[in-house]
């Protein structure tokens, strides 16, 4: 079996898989598990928009090596469905009898003039770490000012940061500019947008709402109203989709680019792939597909490696279905906000919401760290956690 990707729902797949193995009682060595990755890591990827990043990757010897799965760094360039062949960008070729497609999502970035070169991003570790690098290495002697593009969930998350991240960094003046297409969390519901305004407010962060970045320098931004801002530093924030991997899947993808499954979390039409995470629409209930989040990739992940074991040994499979759904969105020293249901109803805000926030960000969604395979092995049964 192979998984490919190690983030939320590559990691539980993997895991999941060899805890039905061990359910089943196979014998070591019977059914190989290996994950291929592009990094040798399980990044806590939600945390990215935080100043601190020490505790968001995970060597991935940590978390597979007691289970017995083995992983091998690489970057999938293609896949066979009919041959079963996965092969990575240096040559290597690797057969399966049931794959996992676990390879996450992307920020879109736009054919925008120097975005490319000068524009930052917080979808990734390396891209954070690259951020706070520009950061700490800015020139101390003036207003710094950061620009973020794209008022959705990471955005907010990630300009509600900055003042505070940039105030420690030096005593110089920090300006943050939040801009967007079109308006402020315009997904996160009429319940939560008064707090999100509220939050923005008193973080002193601006809000430029119906205009687009044209163009992007060095340290400036040059906006579709024709303003030209002092950027320090661009941060695009705007748009994610499925990654590119679900191409090589001869299937019909919806709009963000992901794959449709079915209860088992099957790719529909093809028997020996499965999806999980933000490559997947999954169903979660009659009425709602799966949202990209890790609410939602870790338990679609341990679904599906106990699906394919049980598959590949004729046993039952679990259909995966989620009753509920909550966001939690951080809103920096204004505290967060928790909304409950598909209609985002707020339940709890300021700082109350906020400790939910940090025991989803620094307990919850982490892996067992005791190297214990027992351990390891419980905490990837495929159960519904309860709403946070
Ligand atoms: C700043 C930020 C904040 C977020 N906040 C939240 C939040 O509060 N709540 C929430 O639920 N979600 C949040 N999300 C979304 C969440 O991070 C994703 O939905 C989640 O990471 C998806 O999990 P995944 O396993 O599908 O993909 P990922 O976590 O992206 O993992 C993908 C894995 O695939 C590997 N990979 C990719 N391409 C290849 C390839 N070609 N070959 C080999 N390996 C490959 C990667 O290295 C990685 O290991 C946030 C995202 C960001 C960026």
């Amino acid at each position: 079996m192979l998984v490919i990707g190690s983030g939320f729902a590559g990691l539980w797949a993997a895991l999941g898989a060899a805890r039905r193995l061990d359910e089943l009682g196979v014998p070591a060595g019977a059914v190989e598990v290996t994950v291929l990755s592009a990094r040798p890591f399980h990044d806590i990827r939600v945390r990215n928009y935080e100043a601190d990043l020490s505790a968001c990757r995970i060597p991935l010897a940590d978390v597979l090596d007691p289970a017995g799965v083995a992983h091998v760094t690489a970057d999938v360039t293609a896949i066979d469905p009919d041959a079963r062949v996965v092969t990575t960008k240096d040559g290597a070729t690797y057969d399966y009898d049931r794959l996992v497609l676990a390879s996450g999502s992307q920020v879109v970035k736009p054919a925008i003039g120097g975005l490319a070169e000068f524009g930052f991003d917080v979808d990734t570790y390396d891209g954070a770490a690259a951020l706070d690098r520009h950061l700490r290495g800015l020139a101390d002697d003036q207003a710094a000012t950061v620009v973020v593009v794209g008022a959705g969930p990471t955005g907010i998350e990630t300009a509600c940061e900055l003042p505070n991240r940039l105030r420690a960094l030096s005593s110089r003046r920090a300006r943050v500019v939040l801009v967007d297409h079109g308006g402020v969390g315009s997904d996160m519901g009429d319940s939560a947008l008064p707090v999100i305004q509220k939050a923005l407010s008193d973080n002193g962060i601006e809000v430029l709402t119906g205009v687009i970045v044209r163009a992007v320098g060095a340290d400036w931004v040059k906006l579709s109203s024709g303003e030209r801002l002092r950027a320090d530093a661009v941060v695009w924030c705007a748009g994610m989709r499925a990654s590119p991997l679900t191409e090589q899947l001869p299937v019909s993808r919806d709009p963000s680019g992901r794959v449709p499954v079915d209860d088992y979390l099957r790719v529909v039409g093809i028997s020996s792939i499965f999806a999980a995470g933000d490559v997947a629409a999954a169903r979660m209930d009659d009425d709602h597909l799966s949202v990209m989040s890790c609410q939602h990739g870790r338990p679609m992940g341990r679904y599906a490696g106990y699906n394919v074991i049980s598959d590949l040994f004729g046993e039952p499979m679990l259909a995966l279905r989620i009753p509920w759904y909550v966001t939690v969105l951080d809103l920096g020293p204004a505290g967060a906000v928790y909304t409950e249901g598909w209609d985002r109803v707020v339940v709890s805000q300021g700082a109350a919401a906020k400790a939910t926030k940090q025991a989803i960000n620094t307990r919850r969604i982490y892996p067992p760290l005791s190297r214990d395979r027992a351990e390891l092995l419980a905490a990837a049964a495929p159960e519904l956690q309860a709403r946070p």
